[in-house]
């Protein structure tokens, strides 16, 4: 790496970059040396709450200007930022914990930077959602993200819905005093038994992990007032079970769609696409023999 010594770029911040740089969720050990380098060295570090970001930035000796960024000022202070960067300021992009950009402020800022052919850097740190994934004991290898669900209605019964069926490793946040009521949903939604791992407090003192599953983590957190910051790590949707393989009805659906004109190859591959089947199984019960007895197809065994 160019300019490296011990880990660190010694030619960053370079002029006219905006960093993002991720912060501690908790342990402020894992403030990166290279952070620390780049939060000394900017013009200016946007984070969303000054009052929230000074003790962290004090206690590392860094004493950058700070400037609010928050979800409820960011459209207005897009404009202003994109000016420096272009007038050849460094800058750093911050939120209250973990990676900015991630259910904190700083997409459009980076799409408006990006937009303007402006160059963004990630100092990546920690980050709750991959932390409590991989951490968790669940399959990490595929995986979504839901972060906040939307707090009630339609939209809110709709993504439950979704998760109900999605079929891998969720990742979602939630506050503490709406916790016990996410936790209810999922057992409505999901079931007592679906894994699940409610990661509390990490890399804090009390950091926890309750699982294994929906119905532990309720009766966990009915008992104990959930206090402190919460991911929860919800495991997929079990595998739909085999189609049931019935000869009869498949025989005659086979029939219905040679009627519609269908070609027999067309026909078993419509079937196969609806039912699950494989397309060569059905293709054979199509041209199982006739019995003459009965004069009607033989029965045939369901695929291995
Ligand atoms: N940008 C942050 C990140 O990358 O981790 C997430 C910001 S989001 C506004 C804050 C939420 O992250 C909290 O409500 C909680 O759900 C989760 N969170 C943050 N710190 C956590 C911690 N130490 N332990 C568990 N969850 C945490």
């Amino acid at each position: 790496m160019e300019g490296c010594s011990s880990g660190i770029v010694t030619h960053e911040p370079e002029a006219g970059v905006l960093y993002l740089v991720g912060t501690p969720i908790g342990h402020r050990g894992d403030l990166s040396p290279r952070a620390q380098q780049v939060l000394a060295g900017v013009a200016c570090i946007a984070c969303e709450d000054t009052r929230h970001s000074a003790p962290l930035l004090q206690a590392f000796g860094i004493s950058t200007p700070l400037l609010s960024f928050h979800r409820h000022n960011s459209r207005e202070r897009v404009p202003g930022l994109l000016q420096r960067l272009a007038a050849g300021e460094a800058l750093a992009l911050i939120s209250d914990a973990g990676l900015p950009g991630i259910s904190d402020p700083g997409e459009d800022l980076v799409a408006a930077v990006r937009a303007g052919a402006g160059r963004v850097v990630c100092v990546p740190g920690p980050c709750a959602a991959v932390t409590a994934l991989v951490c968790s004991g669940l399959p990490s290898e595929r995986f979504c993200f839901e972060g906040f669900l939307p707090s009630r209605g339609r939209e809110r019964r709709e993504r439950l819905q979704a998760l109900a069926l999605e079929p891998r490793t969720t990742v979602l946040y939630e506050a503490p005093h709406r916790l016990r009521q996410l936790l209810q949903e999922l057992h409505e939604v999901c079931g007592a038994e679906r894994p699940l791992q409610v990661a509390r407090e990490l890399t804090k003192r009390h950091e926890q992990l309750v699982g294994p599953d929906v119905a532990t983590a309720l009766a966990h957190f009915s008992a104990h007032s959930p206090q402190g910051e919460f991911t929860l790590v919800l495991g997929g949707a079990p595998a739909a079970p085999p189609p049931t393989w019935d000869a009869v009805l498949l025989r005659e659906q086979l029939q219905q769609l040679l009627e519609g004109g269908s070609p027999p190859a067309e026909a078993c591959r419509t079937l196969a696409r609806r039912t699950g089947h494989p397309r060569r199984a059905l293709y054979d019960l199509l041209h199982s023999a006739v019995d003459p007895a009965e004069g009607t197809l033989e029965p045939t065994p369901p695929p291995a």
